[in-house]
């Protein structure tokens, strides 16, 4: 048999998923075990968006949309961009798909071509990597050092671009790490991009979810010349608690849209017009229930954020956005628990697992081996259980 594509064989299964598998098993088999791996909100998809879903199948809107999503939810796009980041966009420069993912994907098709360069600011989300690798791209990684509150200096990111580099990966708020660009950090990398004359994925699917009355601010809204050079990648996954529907969007320069929608028209086609329709409600209804939920992590975040710093052994900055900690383990490293020296944090996340009956997620698969993420889109009396656990776990004890 002949053999298969090189670029589908490069592609590493998601490291996420190896304790999350793990996890499962244990859990289906009836032991107690807490997981705060969830990539997800746990809260259920507010009502009157579940509403606007089953109206659109009893109204039989259940038929192809146009490949890059309906006007009505192109608009309402717009009308949130507008209000919520102040940057002005036509419902042609937006192009809807089956999530954010899928958008990263296909902005990543629009502009690489095999061979150029993709810089990475490391920690990453571990599917950017594979993405870049996916359409033929080289990932260049850069690393930003908890010291650096795990963000890119505009010299880190000069040093790394060549005559090869295309573009660059910006997720803002952070997943992994939760941490967010202030405007004037982001307008120090604009300055860089623009003048290097590279284009940026800003991947800001977290910004509805930031604390401490922070301010989120989007990359496309620093003025017209990164503009330009902007795929603003965004979608209700996270904002609404929608991660099942499968909607998320880029906007983009009209010439770039209109590839875009080209690129889904061949290969996905229209995304699902029921989701589309939930979607278009929930981005132009009031946004209080999604005030609720942003209020509950952020109580979270304080809690976890305050007890971590206070068991010995492990350590974390706080998180100013989305719904993770980057838990510091190097203290760690070298040392024996439960029977083995730990050499990294996947060996922590295993026997974590195994005597703590805790899942967390190994930062290896971020590019960060000496920390864990622990997300806390999940109950509060998991949050505690968890850490009383770790602190036992650390202590020797198996749980
Ligand atoms: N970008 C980031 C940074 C994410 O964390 C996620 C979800 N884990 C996504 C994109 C994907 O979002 P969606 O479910 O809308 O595809």
């Amino acid at each position: 048999m002949k053999e298969l594509s090189k670029i589908a064989l490069a592609v590493e299964p998601s490291t996420t998923m190896a304790i999350d598998a793990m996890f499962k098993q244990m859990k289906a088999e009836g032991q107690n075990v807490i997981g705060f791996g969830a990539g997800e909100p746990d809260f259920p998809t507010p009502d009157y968006i579940k509403e606007a879903g089953i109206q659109a199948i009893r109204n039989n809107e259940t038929k192809y949309t146009p490949a890059a999503g309906t006007i009505e939810l192109r608009k309402a796009v717009c009308q949130r961009l507008k209000e919520d980041c102040g940057v002005d966009y036509e419902y042609t420069q937006i192009a809807v798909s089956n999530g954010a993912k899928p958008c990263v994907y296909v902005a990543l098709r629009a502009l690489v071509n095999p061979g150029d360069e993709v810089i990475l600011p490391a920690p990453y989300w571990v599917s950017y990597i594979e993405l870049i690798r996916m359409v033929g791209g080289v990932p260049v990684v850069v690393e930003a050092t908890e010291a650096e509150n795990f963000k890119i200096t505009p010299e880190k990111l000069a040093a790394a671009i060549t005559s090869k580099t295309k573009c660059m990966i910006l997720n803002n708020p952070s997943n992994p790490t939760g941490m967010m660009y202030s405007r004037q950090e982001l307008e120090a990398i604009s300055k860089v991009c623009v003048e290097q004359d590279i284009y940026v994925i800003s991947d800001e699917i977290y910004y509805g979810l930031v604390y401490d009355g922070g301010q989120f601010v989007s990359l496309a809204a620093l003025g017209e010349d990164i503009k330009e050079r902007t795929l603003l990648i965004n979608g209700v996954s996270k904002s609404y608690a929608m991660t099942g529907w499968r909607i998320g969007y880029v906007a983009a320069p009209a010439k770039i849209a209109k590839v875009i929608a080209n690129f889904l028209s061949h290969s996905t086609g229209s995304p699902c017009s029921i989701s589309q329709k939930a979607s278009a409600l929930a981005l132009s209804a009031s946004q209080d229930s999604i005030e609720e939920m942003r209020k509950a992590f952020e109580e979270r975040r304080n809690y976890m954020v305050e007890r971590m710093n206070q068991i010995e052994g492990v350590s974390c900055i706080k998180p100013e956005g989305a719904f993770y900690v980057m838990m510091n383990i190097e203290k760690l490293i070298g040392k024996e628990l439960h029977g083995t020296v730990i050499k990294d944090s996947d060996d922590f996340g295993n026997l974590f697992l195994k005597y703590g009956k805790v899942a967390v997620v190994p930062g290896t698969g971020f590019a960060a081996p000496n920390f864990v993420r622990w997300s806390y889109a999940t109950s509060m009396e998991n949050i505690k259980e968890g850490l009383d656990r770790l602190e036992r776990f650390l202590a020797g004890e198996t749980i």
